[in-house]
This record gives C-alpha cells, sequence and structure tokens, in this order.
C-alpha cells in the first residue's frame, strides 16, 4: 500500500507520484460495498472503498426524504454474517424507516472496523484498466488516484438519479430537489405550497408523509400504479425475542424464494379454487403486512393471464373504497398495465390523502408537464404555483450508476459505450474485455442484502481463486457473454417485469435501450449456475 511510482512529467524529468496500491478497490459503501470490504479484508485482501457520500449507507445514506422506509422486513434485510451483529441489533419496526437503517449501517462500520478503509467524499471519475500491468487505476474527483489488481462496483442499482429534462427549472423561484439527494439538513415543508412529480415507490412514500404538514400539495401523475397498505408497527419485546431465535429459519426461507424475501407463493393456481375460497385468500392476505398480499398468494397471481387480472380487479376495487371522489379515485386506478409488472409500491395512507381539501391530483399523462417556470410547473392546459417542487422521478437504473464512473477496459473501450444497447455481461457480474471488474450492483436485485451476501461470497471466492492459481486476470468470455444476453432476452420476454415501460426494461429514461436490466432467473436459480460455474473452473471465464 502507498507504494510510490516513477513517472515521467510533461517536462521529460522523472518526477515521483504518490500511487496507493490494493489487490481491490471497491466503489461505494453501501449495502453491498460494506460487505464486500468486510469479506474481503477477512480473505486478506488489501482493499479501499471509495464512498461519494460524506457517510457510510449508499440508499440509506442519499434517500432521506420524509416517508422513506424498507418494505422489506427489517429482519430479512439485515446482514446474516455476523451472529454477534443479529444479537445485538433490535429492529425496532417491522419495516424500518431510514434514518434507523442509516444508524444501522453506521453501527456495521463501527463493529467491523470498516471506516479506516472508507475514503468518505471519494467520487470515481473515471476507472482505466493497465493492460501492461493488469491492474485497473482509478481516478477521483479530487485528484486523488489508487491502483489495484480487481475492481468491484457495488455502486446500487437504483442510484444514478433521473430528472426529467424539463426547460426552466433554473428560473424557479421556489427551492426544488430529487429524492435521491435530499438535503441532509432537511427541507422546511411546513406551510408550503408543494407539487411532487412521479408516483412510484418513492413518491408513494413521500406524499402520504408530507400531506401531513404542507399548506397544499398538488401531485403530478403519469401513470398511475398498484399499491397496498405496508401495514408497519413497532416490534415489542416478545417479538423481538422471537425473531432473534429464529434467524435461522427466516434466513433459510428467504433463500428458497425466487426474489429472496421471506414470503412462499401458494403453489395452488387462484383460477383452480372456488370464487369464495379465492376471495377469502385476497382478503386474508390483505389484511396482512408487507407483500405477503402478492408473494404469499396463489403463484399465479404474479404470472401474465387471467389470475393476475383476476387480482389486479380486487386491487383496483380497493383503491376505489378508499378514495372518496370517484373521478379522483379513477384516476388513481391503474388500467394501462398488469399487475406486478412494474415495482408494487407499500404505502402507509396514500390513498386518503387525497381525501384532503388540501391535496390536488393533475394527470400529467392527459396535459403533459411543459416547463418550469418562475412559479411553478406548467402543463399543457394550466400553471400551478409552488413554493417547492420535488422530482420524486426515478433512477437510471443499473447502467446509470455504472456509466458515471467512465470505465475503461482492453484496449480503451469503454463500457458506457459497450452497453449502450442494454447491459453486455456474464450473470451481471463481468464484461469481456473487462478483466478483474466485478459488477456486482448489476448482478443483485430482490430483496437486497440477502441476494448481495451470496453474490459478494461468489466475487471474493472467484478473486480467491484467482490468486491461488497465480492468474493474474479473470473475465468473462465473449462467448459466455453472448449466450447470456440471449438468454437474458429470451427468459425476459417471458416475465412480468418486461411487461411494463419501467426502470427494469430501462424504458422510464427517454432514448435508453429497451432490455431487461437484471437477471431473469429467480434468486436460488442464480446462485445454483454460479456454483457450477465456479465448480467447474470458472466455465465461462477467461483465467490469465
Ligand atoms: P419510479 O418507479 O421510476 O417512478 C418514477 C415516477 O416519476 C413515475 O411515476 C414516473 O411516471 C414519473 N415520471 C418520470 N418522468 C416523468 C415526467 N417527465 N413527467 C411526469 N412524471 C414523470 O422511481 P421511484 O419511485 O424512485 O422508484 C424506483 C425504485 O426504487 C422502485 O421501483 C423500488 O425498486 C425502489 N424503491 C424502493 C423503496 C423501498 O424499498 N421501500 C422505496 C422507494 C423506491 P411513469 O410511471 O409514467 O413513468
Amino acid at each position: 500500500m502507498g507504494n510510490s511510482r516513477k513517472q515521467t512529467s510533461a517536462a521529460g524529468t522523472d518526477m515521483v507520484e504518490k500511487m496507493d496500491e490494493f489487490d481491490a478497490i471497491i466503489i461505494g459503501a453501501g449495502v453491498t460495498g460494506l460487505y464486500s470490504l468486510y469479506r474481503l479484508r477477512k480473505l486478506g485482501f488489501s482493499v479501499r472503498a471509495f464512498e461519494e457520500g460524506g457517510g457510510v449507507g449508499g440508499t440509506w445514506f442519499w434517500n432521506r426524504y420524509p416517508g422513506c422506509r424498507f418494505d422489506s422486513e427489517s429482519y430479512t434485510y439485515g446482514y446474516s454474517f455476523s451472529e454477534e451483529l443479529l444479537q445485538e441489533w433490535d429492529w425496532k419496526e417491522h419495516y424500518s424507516s431510514q434514518p434507523e437503517n442509516e444508524r444501522y449501517l453506521n453501527y456495521v462500520a463501527d463493529k467491523f472496523d470498516l471506516r479506516r478503509d472508507i475514503r468518505l467524499n471519494s467520487r470515481v471519475v473515471s476507472a482505466v484498466f493497465d493492460q501492461d500491468e493488469s491492474r485497473w487505476q482509478v481516478q477521483l474527483e479530487d485528484g486523488h488516484r489508487a491502483r489495484s489488481q480487481f475492481l468491484i462496483t457495488s455502486v446500487g442499482i437504483l442510484s444514478a438519479g433521473y430528472m426529467p429534462d424539463f426547460e426552466g427549472i433554473d428560473s424557479f423561484k421556489g427551492k426544488w430537489c430529487h429524492t435521491g439527494r435530499w438535503p441532509a439538513e432537511g427541507m422546511d415543508l411546513v406551510g408550503k405550497r408543494v407539487g411532487v412529480i412521479g408516483t412510484g415507490a418513492t413518491g408513494v412514500q413521500l406524499i402520504a408523509e408530507i400531506a401531513k404538514e404542507v399548506a397544499h400539495l398538488t401531485v403530478f401523475q403519469r401513470t398511475a400504479n398498484f399499491c397496498a397498505p405496508l401495514r408497519n408497527s413497532p416490534i415489542d419485546a416478545q417479538t423481538q425475542r422471537e425473531i432473534k431465535a429464529s434467524y435461522p429459519e427466516i434466513f433459510k426461507k428467504c433463500m428458497e424464494t425466487p426474489g429472496s424475501f421471506v414470503h412462499q407463493f401458494d403453489p395452488r393456481s387462484a383460477m383452480e379454487v372456488s370464487p369464495e375460497e379465492r376471495l377469502e385468500q385476497y382478503e386474508r392476505l390483505w389484511a396482512e403486512p408487507g407483500f405477503k398480499k402478492w408473494l404469499a398468494n396463489f403463484h399465479d397471481v404474479m404470472i401474465p393471464g387471467q389470475a393476475n387480472e383476476d387480482y389486479a380487479e380486487f386491487v383496483r376495487n380497493k383503491i376505489r373504497e378508499r378514495v372518496h371522489d370517484p373521478v379522483v379515485a379513477e384516476m388513481l386506478v391503474p388500467k394501462d398495465h398488469m399487475f406486478g409488472s412494474k415495482r408494487l409500491p407499500c404505502e402507509s395512507g396514500y390513498y386518503e390523502v387525497y381525501n384532503q381539501d388540501n391535496v390536488l391530483l393533475v394527470d400529467v399523462r392527459a396535459a403533459p408537464i411543459e416547463r418550469i417556470t418562475p412559479k411553478g410547473v406548467k402543463t399543457a392546459d394550466a400553471e400551478y404555483e409552488l413554493d417547492v417542487i420535488i422530482f420524486a422521478t426515478g433512477y437510471d437504473a443499473v447502467t446509470g450508476s455504472l456509466n458515471k464512473l467512465d470505465i475503461h477496459g482492453e484496449g480503451g473501450q469503454t463500457l458506457k459505450d459497450k452497453f449502450t444497447n442494454g447491459p453486455r455481461t456474464y450473470m451481471g457480474i463481468s464484461s469481456a474485455g473487462f478483466p478483474n471488474l466485478f459488477t456486482i450492483n448489476a448482478a443483485s436485485v430482490g430483496n437486497f442484502v440477502r441476494a448481495a451476501e451470496p453474490l459478494v461470497d461468489w466475487v471474493s471466492d472467484a478473486m480467491c481463486y484467482v490468486r491461488e492459481n497465480q492468474f493474474t486476470r479473470i473475465s468473462a468470455t465473449f462467448e459466455a457473454e453472448d449466450a447470456w444476453v440471449d438468454h437474458v432476452a429470451e427468459a425476459g420476454a417471458k416475465i412480468l417485469r418486461t411487461q411494463a415501460d419501467s426502470w427494469f426494461v430501462g424504458a422510464n429514461i427517454p432514448g435508453k435501450a429497451r432490455v431487461l436490466l437484471t437477471s431473469p432467473d429467480s434468486a436460488p436459480v442464480m446462485r445454483a449456475m454460479r456454483t457450477e460455474v465456479a465448480a467447474n473452473g470458472y466455465e465461462g471465464f477467461l483465467l490469465q
């Protein structure tokens, strides 16, 4: 570490430049970055994590907007690698809020002494592969540089915020922000006229919370979403003891399900039981907290077809029941996409917000936003005067955060150029021509920590394999990559997530290629595939 390298200056004289050297550089100190650091250090690698933020936590550092919380059960989301940590940490709520989640990740960073290898406020602006020396050179915005054999991108799948290209934003006299860059000092919304653009999982959480304090709220909705009650509650002492005693079973259950959530589908078809039995199950699960309503329901509720539409109508009617004004209710009822084809937000009092006198729902599909004016938002048919505009407009998912890193592989090729028509990887992890680069963020989806831990374990094992067998490089072969890209397209075409225009397929970003950005396979299938690849001497990878 901290080796000096001799270089020739522009004037032709020798100069000595200090360049930190590591076995591995991790970009990002969120949930996957922290665990990668812990695991690699334990395996004897010298590691440095560069984190853009002023603190650790990634998603849970940046997303400070009111209402931000888990919608998977807190005790299924925490790390499983340390029994001591599991027993020490008390989750306070079944669906824990952002401040608590950030506190948890800071606790982990302190407990495992991770901070000494994390450099905060360190935005990576480029990463270039040096072919002669088989090492990555990473450049930070502040001029600092470092090199390593391995490079791990743990920059999240939803971290490059998307701001629509509205004209006039600079002319706006009030305050504005994107939810993913909520100011650390908070935003004073009390008594203000606030506009929220976007009604995805973020908008739905935010709107329900800020409607309690603003003077007036205008919600600009382009597409109505299927949402369901979260039904959060505090964890009492007895439940806390039960949770702590049953972590092995909780995690075992998670590892058996497609999305690594704790809920197991009912193997029956919704259409093979009587209408009464079907409705009884819909209603019973509706009264339960979290994702159980669909992930523990009849399995075909989440497959395109009759059961899916039957359940969609059940949910539509639930929305209609909660909104007093039938015209507003119909605006909130989704009719243009299948249930489950977009990420399903869980909410706490979201629909009731539209029964408040000081809340206005604006349909920006019918009359699109034309521009931001000094006074507020101008749509095709009106101008809405606002003090604050909040953009809950989502993310340039998966590839957006990678593109920002400006990664150059063999022959100077950039990952951004290579991914123009969608990601080209093998299992999401590795891309041909980019040796020793592991795009962990592009391969992890579902109940995030459950999916990330085994993935990080697999990547660290692969790095040990390279080290122990005296190789210097590992990267996907072009053949394995081509086969994987074809598989994503073919298998992806059959799943619900590719049927709607959402971030899952890049359709939320104008001009972005429409390709499934995540694996089409379930978590157990992905893990089995990776295990087999490793057992076969890293089949599909080029080891040099
Ligand atoms: P999103 O689902 O992509 O929603 C973005 C919203 O902005 C949509 O309503 C979209 O409308 C709207 N929008 C975008 N451009 C617009 C424009 N030009 N004019 C009007 N409206 C526009 O983003 P998100 O809500 O941030 O959620 C992203 C993902 O983050 C979620 O799917 C989820 O995976 C994750 N998330 C998780 C949690 C949690 O775990 N608790 C919470 C929040 C988010 P259209 O639908 O018409 O495009």
